[in-house]
């Protein structure tokens, strides 16, 4: 069994991909031109935004965005303590620092009561001035916008989504990659939108904003690549990964974020009773970048994926560790009481295989392994 079955995805679209990609080959554009203007085009139009600008990979998306911001030493950036590293690494790569947040155990997102603690903590304190958020869409389930954006605009921050995980969710119809000032995305082949490399996308409304990245992402480009207006990086998405993405966001469109949900549901009726299963919000839609289960405590859950593994059954801890407890982190002043749910999580969560090919019988027997773990365990 494969925990995220990129095999059986290029299987069923082999004929499309294989000749999308030997179009580029033929016509020997390998940079920039008509595949990555279609794509921007048409994630523009399903996300629901004027603006993508794609980019070399997720993490680079939110770095352009938070240089075309200014984003710079002496700025706090609040950013959920449970999500990918790189989250709170382009903060601090601008030389910004990270404020990490508690999460919401049910919905493993940003927790928008300890947010607003948060900044005004931040501000009582005077050292640093807050200027942005960026809540994670966790697992393929947006975060709490409306909330959010609420708080940003009594504190004046700015609001980037950070969707690398969230590509086809949405809030009452709203979706994923629509929200805030900015959002991010990344197409890392295991992604709900995946390249066969690597790959990002900025997405916007911000006219200014969409054009900033533009340049930045061109060495700074003014009027071309050879007139430069200002210091910038150079981050492109080739045009063979554009290609293979077009066929693969149809792909997501016509049926993998309705299978994915399918197979949502059939862990569900399972496992409920059982472990703790996903939960989501009334208007929410999630595209099941993972599908995390919580169990009772550390050693239940270690002994679990043990047993899960000698059945063939991957399984995978998304996140062992809380980012406020990540060595690179380490310079900063964290009170470990603030991050009680996290703290709680990094224990307890266990992410079972899920992708839109997942069969019904694979479901049947994970969920028979997990249902046997415990009955063995409370006979
Ligand atoms: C994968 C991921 C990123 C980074 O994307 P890359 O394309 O690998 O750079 C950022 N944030 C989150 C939440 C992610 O899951």
């Amino acid at each position: 069994m494969q925990f995220r079955d990129l095999r059986a995805q290029y299987q069923r679209y082999k004929t499309e991909i294989d000749a999308a990609i030997q179009k580029v080959l033929c016509s020997a554009n390998f940079i920039g031109g008509n595949e990555v203007a279609e794509l921007e085009e048409q994630l523009a139009e399903y996300v629901g935004v004027k603006h993508c600008v794609t980019c070399a990979n997720g993490t680079e998306a939110m770095t352009l965005v938070l240089m075309a911001w200014g984003i710079k030493e002496g700025d706090a950036v609040f950013v959920p303590d449970f999500t990918f590293f790189a989250t709170g690494e382009v903060v601090a790569f601008r030389g910004a620092t990270p404020v990490f947040v508690d999460v919401e155990r049910d919905t493993f997102n940003i927790d928008p009561l300890k947010l607003e603690k948060a900044i005004k903590r931040t501000i009582k304190e005077g050292k640093l001035t807050p200027k942005a958020v960026i809540p994670v869409d966790l697992f393929g389930l947006p975060a709490n916008y409306p909330e959010i954006e609420k708080i940003a605009r009594k504190y004046n921050l700015l609001v980037l989504e950070d969707g690398a995980q969230g590509m086809g969710g949405n809030i009452n119809g709203k979706r994923a990659c629509s929200f805030g000032n900015a959002a991010t995305t990344s197409f890392f082949p295991a992604k709900p939108l995946g390249c066969y490399g690597d790959g990002g996308a900025v997405f916007t409304d911000d006219d200014g904003l969409a054009q900033l990245v533009k340049s930045l992402k061109v060495h700074g480009k003014g009027k071309n690549k050879y007139d430069n207006v200002r210091i910038g990086v150079n981050s492109r998405l080739d045009a063979i990964q554009a290609a293979i993405l077009k066929v693969k966001l149809r792909a997501l469109i016509e049926h993998e974020l309705e299978d994915v949900n399918r197979v949502y549901r059939l862990y569900n009726e399972r496992l409920q009773g059982i472990v703790e299963t996903p939960v989501i919000p009334e208007g929410y839609y999630s595209s099941f970048a993972q599908y995390t289960i919580k169990l009772k405590n550390k050693q239940q859950r270690d002994e679990l994926q043990a047993k899960l593994k000698e059945q063939g059954i991957p399984s995978m801890i998304y996140y062992i560790k809380p980012m406020h407890k990540q060595g690179a982190f380490s310079y900063l002043e964290y009170d470990d009481q603030d991050f009680k749910v996290v703290n709680e999580l990094c224990d307890i969560v266990l992410s079972l295989p899920m992708h839109p090919y997942l069969s019904e019988e694979a479901v049947e027997s994970v969920a028979e392994s997990i249902q046997k773990f415990y009955h063995f365990l409370y006979k």
